[in-house]
């Protein structure tokens, strides 16, 4: 079995209990794990998924009440894009509009049906119509049929200057190969990974660098299946690409290193192991607030700060 690809997506959201409810209400997804930022711990780290928490899956979210607006630009995720099912587009069509989401018409990429929305943040995501993929398991927010329910990830799309020296990362670190060009994209995929295998390159000089703020992604994670996988990835990068990652963190879900891309996006690549029901049970993710063991003993000062959001 391949495990390659993209692991999760953590981006940067205004009042947590809008966003929280745009994701799971709205988008279908699963909350599947509520815990805090370890680096900040006044601040939420919510993590949507579909019903097990699969990597592939992830789009994580760290909610600030009052942060100032960021802006999309060089350097940057341009776009997040979910699978659906191929004939769900016109149920989702119909969905923004009773429920007042932001949204452009479908348009055709790569041979693809792709309905782009933004989130309440402005975030820019998309539904990309995947054809065979009705049968796959989908999470059930008892609103949304589960014949339209988002089915993971379909790809990842950044905006840089120069495409080339990032597709080399991805190429010969994390088992991209190229796929396919389209104007200004290239596409890459992960070789037999069909959750979360594309990433879109596309190139865009003259534009103003990104700004981080509300509705902009922070990182891209990757997977690695365990520790072992990741190690060499490090190595790789260090041995043919001169870039040194950052120590390896343990975020209780999986365990990282970061860097910076040559194109400026902030890579992580994360494990698989242990997942989301490392603390939990599996049938009720996302219910309690969890934290990680070093802040457990402030829990009361935590939990006194952070908004209410059930
Ligand atoms: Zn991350």
């Amino acid at each position: 079995m391949h495990r390659n690809g993209i692991h999760h997506v953590t981006t940067i959201a205004g009042p947590a209990r809008r966003n929280l409810d745009f994701h799971t209400r709205v988008l279908g997804l699963r909350l599947v794990k509520k815990t805090v930022n370890f680096d900040d711990p006044t601040t939420y780290h919510f993590y949507f998924g579909d019903g097990e928490g699969r990597p592939g899956t992830i789009l994580t979210f760290f909610p600030w009440d009052n942060v100032a607006p960021g802006r999309l630009g060089i350097g940057e995720t341009q776009e997040t894009v979910f699978r659906v099912p191929e004939g769900s587009i016109g149920y989702w069509t119909h969905r923004f509009l009773e429920k007042g989401v932001a949204h452009d018409s479908p348009v055709k990429r790569f041979g693809e049906t792709v309905l782009p929305f933004r989130d309440p943040d402005g975030m820019r995501l998309a539904l990309a119509a995947v054809p065979g993929i009705g049968d796959e398991p989908a999470w059930d927010n008892g609103e949304i049929p589960a014949e339209h329910a988002v089915r993971g990830f379909h790809s990842v799309s950044l905006l840089l200057e120069k495409a080339a020296p990032t597709g080399a990362i991805l190429t010969d670190v994390f088992g991209f190969t190229e796929l396919a060009r389209e104007g200004t994209v290239t596409r890459y995929k992960a070789e037999g990974t069909d959750v979360g295998g594309i990433l879109d390159l596309r190139e865009a000089g003259g534009f103003l660098p990104g700004r981080p703020g509300a509705g902009t992604v922070h990182h891209v994670a990757f997977r690695a299946a365990d520790d072992a996988a990741q190690a060499a990835m490090v190595e790789r990068l260090a041995q043919n690409h001169g870039i040194r990652t950052t120590e390896q963190k343990d975020r209780d879900y999986f365990r990282s290193v970061y860097f910076r891309e040559p194109g400026g996006v902030l890579f992580e690549i994360a494990t698989d192991e242990p997942g989301f029901a490392v603390d939990e049970p599996a049938g009720s993710l996302g219910q309690a607030l969890k934290l990680p063991r070093f802040l457990e003993r402030s829990r009361p000062e935590i939990e006194a700060v952070l908004p209410e959001v059930a």
